[in-house]
C-alpha cells in the first residue's frame, strides 16, 4: 500500500472528455481515491447499517484507520446531515483544525463552510455547516446554550479513550439527552480496546470494531537509565538518520519548550554533517504553533531527504502522520496534576502509561514495518509505568466542570452518572472554591455573579477576575490581562544572539515594578498605542502572532460583557484596583516571602518559588499572588504580582481572617533579602 503523491495529476489526463480539468478537481478525485484506501472503508455500508440501526454505537480502530476523516463524511453521504449537524469531539485543538481542514480537502469545499472547526476563542463555522469539528470543552460549552443539542442529528465523541475531563463530562449529558431524543445518533469512537467498558456505560451498546493494519514494531530499550532524555532523544535521531535506512521519524516530547530546545540544537548539529548525509527536515508540532507551519508536518518528504516530527502527546493517536518508521519515546507527558487537600495544581512532566507507550510505539508500523526506541530500560517498563493513564476526572481541579454543570441546573452532582466518579474530596473542594469565589451560595446554588462567570469560556478565576472589575471600574484593563493570559507563555522571545536586548525590551514593560500582571497590560497597551503595530512588535522582541491572538480574544470577551451587562470601563492609572480585581479572582493563590527567599502559599502551606522570568524575580516582594504554579526543577509561580495583604481581608473575608496575614503592619524585611533595583 503506497500513497501516491497528492500533486501528481497525470492520471487523470487521458479519462475524462473535459479539456481541462483544473487542479483542485485533481486533487479531489485523487483525494476520494485515497479514501479508499483506508482500512474503515471496507466497513462503510455495515457501519452506516449499525448507525441507523443503533441510537448508540461503540467504535474502536487503530488510530489512522480513519474513523475521524472518514466516519462523519460518511454519515453525511448517507443523508444525516439534512436533518442536522454532525458534531465530532477532539480533545486537542490542534486536531480539531487539523481534521477540519483535511476533510474540508476531500469534500473540496472552503474550511468554515460546509466542514467547520470550533475550538476556545476560535469559530470557523458558518449558517452551512454541516460537519462541525471541535473541541469536547466546545461541545460542552453548547450545551449551556442549546441543552438538547437541537441542532445536531449526530454527536460523535471521538477519541473517547483520552478520557479528558470534558469528554467524561459529555458521556454523562449525551447518554441523558439520548433518552428524550431517540432521532439523536451516539458514536462513541476510540482507538484502544477498552470499549467494553464503554460499552457496559451506554447501556450495552454494541461495539464495531475496525480491524487494524498494523505492521510488526520492533521495540528497542536502552540498557541503563537515561540521564537526560533530551540529549538522549537528540543522539538516537542522530543515529538514526546516518544509520537507519529511509523513513520518518516521531519524537515524542512533553511540550514547546522542549521540542524549541531540540529543534535548535539539532539545526546546530546537523550543519556540521557534510553534504554525504541526507537533509534533515525538522518538523515541530505543538498546540501553539501558528497553524500555517502546523500543516507542515503532512508535506510528503522529499526523495533523499528525511523528516523529524517532534511532537507533543498529540501525534499519539490525535494525528497521523504518514510515512513514519521511527518513534523515539522517552517516556514522558506533561499532565495536570492535582492536589484535592491543598487545593493545589500544577503541570508535572510524569511518567506515560503502559497503554500510551504501545500507541507511540504503534506509530511506526502503519504502512510497513517500524522500530521503536524507547528511552527507558525494559525493567522500567515492565515495573514503574502503570498499566493506563488515569482519567483527568480524578486528578484535577473541578471547579470550572462544577460552575458549568450547576449553570447548566445540574445540582446533584454526587449522583451524576459519572463513567468513573472524581474523588468527593475534589468535588467538595470545587464547591468550596465556587462559594469562596461567591459564585455559589451557602446552599450550593449558583449565585448572580456564578451565571456571569459561567458565561466566560475560562477558568473561573478568571473569569471572577472579570467580573469582579466591574466593581472597581477597570473591566477594559482586566480583559486586556485575561486575554494575555490565556495566550500561555508564547509573547515574548529570546534568540540565543539577542538575549541581552530581548530581556531589557522585556524590563521596560516591568518600569516600576509594576509586576507581571500589569505589565503584560503594558505589553498589549503599547502594542495598541502603536496601532497594532508588526514593525513594535519586531523591535520589542514580542510575538506578532500571539498578539493578535490576545486582540481577537480580548474582542471575544469584551462581547461577553456586553452579555453579562458589565460596562467596559477604563481606570488606567489606579494599578492598586486592577491588582485588586485581579486579586478577587486568585486570592486562593497568595504566597508570604521567607527568610531563605523562597515563599509559602498562605493556606496550605507549600513552599514555592518566583519563576525566574518575573519582573519581580529579583525584587521578591513580601506578600505576592501567582497565575499558576509550575513544576520544573522547582515548584515555580508564573505571573506574580505585588499584593496588600489587607487586600485578602478586604476582598476574601470568609477566606481569609486577619491572624493569615497577621505581619500586615511589619514593614520590615527579612534579613539579608535586599530590595534590589531591576
Ligand atoms: P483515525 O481517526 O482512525 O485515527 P484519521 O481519520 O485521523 O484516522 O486518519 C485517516 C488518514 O487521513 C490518515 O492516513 C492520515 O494520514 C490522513 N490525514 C488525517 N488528517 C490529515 C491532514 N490534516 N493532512 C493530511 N492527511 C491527513
Ligand atoms: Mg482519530
Amino acid at each position: 500500500f503506497v500513497k501516491s503523491s497528492v500533486i501528481e495529476g497525470t492520471q487523470f489526463e487521458d479519462d475524462s472528455d473535459q479539456e481541462t480539468i483544473d487542479a483542485k478537481d485533481i486533487l479531489k478525485r485523487e483525494l476520494q481515491d485515497e479514501r479508499k484506501t483506508l482500512p474503515i472503508y471496507k466497513f462503510r455500508d455495515e457501519l452506516l447499517k449499525a448507525v441507523d440501526e443503533y441510537q448508540v454505537i461503540v467504535i474502536v480502530g487503530e488510530t489512522g484507520s480513519g474513523k475521524t476523516t472518514q466516519i462523519p463524511q460518511y454519515l453525511h453521504e448517507a443523508g444525516y446531515t439534512a436533518r442536522g449537524k454532525v458534531a465530532c469531539t477532539q480533545p486537542r485543538r490542534v486536531a480539531a483544525m487539523s481534521v477540519a481542514a483535511r476533510v474540508s480537502q476531500e469534500m473540496g469545499v472552503k474550511l468554515g463552510h460546509e466542514v467547520g472547526y470550533s475550538i476556545r476563542f476560535e469559530d470557523c463555522t458558518s449558517e452551512k455547516t454541516m460537519i462541525k469539528y471541535m473541541t469536547d470543552g466546545m461541545l460542552l460549552r453548547e450545551f449551556l446554550g442549546e441543552p438538547d443539542l437541537a441542532g445536531y442529528s449526530v454527536v460523535m465523541v471521538d477519541e473517547a479513550h483520552e478520557r479528558t475531563l470534558s469528554t467524561d463530562i459529555l458521556f454523562g449529558l449525551v447518554k441523558d439527552i439520548a433518552r428524550f431524543r431517540p432521532d439523536l445518533k451516539l458514536l462513541i469512537s476510540s482507538a484502544t480496546l477498552d470499549a467494553e467498558k464503554f460499552s457496559d456505560y451506554f447501556d450495552s451498546a454494541p461495539i464495531f470494531k475496525i480491524p487494524g493494519r498494523r505492521y510488526p514494531v520492533e521495540v528497542h530499550y536502552t540498557k541503563a537509565p537515561e540521564a537526560d532524555y533530551i540529549d538522549a532523544a537528540i543522539v538516537t535521531i542522530l543515529q538514526i538518520h546516518v544509520t537507519q535506512p529511509p523513513g520518518d521519524i516521531l519524537v515524542f516530547l512533553t511540550g514547546q519548550e522542549e521540542i524549541e530546545t531540540v529543534d535548535e540544537i539539532l539545526k546546530h548539529k546537523t550543519r556540521g554533517l557534510g553534504t554525504k548525509i541526507p537533509e534533515l527536515n525538522i518538523c515541530p508540532i505543538y498546540a501553539n504553533l501558528p497553524t500555517e507551519l502546523q500543516a507542515k508536518i503532512f508535506e510528503t518528504t522529499p526523495e533523499g531527504s528525511r523528516k523529524v516530527v517532534l511532537a507533543t502527546n498529540i501525534a499519539e493517536t490525535s494525528l497521523t502522520i504518514d510515512g513514519i518508521k521511527y518513534v523515539i519515546d522517552p517516556g514522558f507527558c506533561k499532565i495536570k496534576s492535582y492536589n484535592p487537600r491543598t487545593g493545589m495544581e500544577s503541570l508535572l512532566i510524569n511518567p506515560i502509561s503502559k497503554a500510551s507507550a504501545n500507541q507511540r510505539a504503534g506509530r511506526s508500523g502503519r504502512t510497513g514495518p517500524g522500530k521503536c526506541f524507547r528511552l527507558y530500560t525494559s525493567y522500567n517498563y515492565m515495573h514503574d509505568l502503570e498499566d493506563n493513564t488515569v482519567p483527568e476526572i480524578q486528578r484535577t481541579n473541578l471547579a470550572n466542570v462544577v460552575l458549568t454543570l450547576k449553570s447548566l441546573g445540574i445540582h446533584d452532582l454526587v449522583n451524576f452518572d459519572f463513567m468513573d466518579p472524581p474523588p468527593s474530596e475534589a468535588l467538595l473542594k470545587a464547591l468550596e472554591q465556587l462559594f469562596a469565589l461567591s459564585a455559589l451560595n451557602s446552599r450550593g446554588e449558583l449565585t448572580k455573579t456564578g451565571r456571569r462567570m459561567a458565561e466566560f469560556p475560562l477558568d473561573p478565576m478568571l473569569s471572577k477576575s472579570i467580573v469582579a472589575a466591574e466593581k472597581y471600574k477597570c473591566s477594559d484593563e482586566v480583559i486586556s490581562i485575561a486575554s494575555m493570559l490565556s495566550i500561555g507563555n508564547s509573547i515574548f522571545y529570546r534568540p540565543k544572539d539577542k538575549q541581552v536586548h530581548a530581556d531589557n525590551a522585556r524590563l521596560n514593560f516591568h518600569t516600576g515594578n509594576v509586576g507581571d500582571h500589569i505589565a503584560l497590560l503594558n505589553v498589549y497597551n503599547s502594542w495598541k498605542e502603536t496601532d497594532f503595530s508588526t514593525q513594535w512588535c519586531y523591535e520589542n522582541y514580542i510575538q506578532v502572532r500571539s498578539m493578535k491572538r490576545a486582540r481577537d480574544i480580548r474582542d471575544q470577551l469584551e462581547g461577553l460583557l456586553e452579555r453579562v451587562e458589565i460596562e467596559v470601563c477604563s481606570n488606567a492609572s489606579d494599578l492598586d484596583a486592577i491588582k485588586k480585581a485581579i486579586t478577587s479572582g486568585f486570592f486562593h493563590h497568595s504566597a508570604r516571602l521567607q527568610k531563605n527567599g523562597s515563599y509559602r502559599t498562605v493556606k496550605n502551606p507549600q513552599t514555592v518559588f518566583v519563576h525566574p522570568s518575573s519582573g519581580l524575580a529579583q525584587l521578591l516582594p513580601r506578600w505576592v499572588i501567582y497565575h499558576e504554579l509550575v513544576l520544573t526543577t522547582k515548584e515555580y509561580m508564573r505571573q506574580v504580582t505585588e499584593l496588600k495583604p489587607e487586600w485578602l481581608v478586604e476582598i476574601a473575608p470568609h477566606y481569609y481572617q486577619l491572624k493569615d496575614v497577621d505581619d500586615a503592619g511589619s514593614k520590615k524585611l527579612p534579613k539579608g533579602q535586599g530590595r534590589a533595583a531591576l
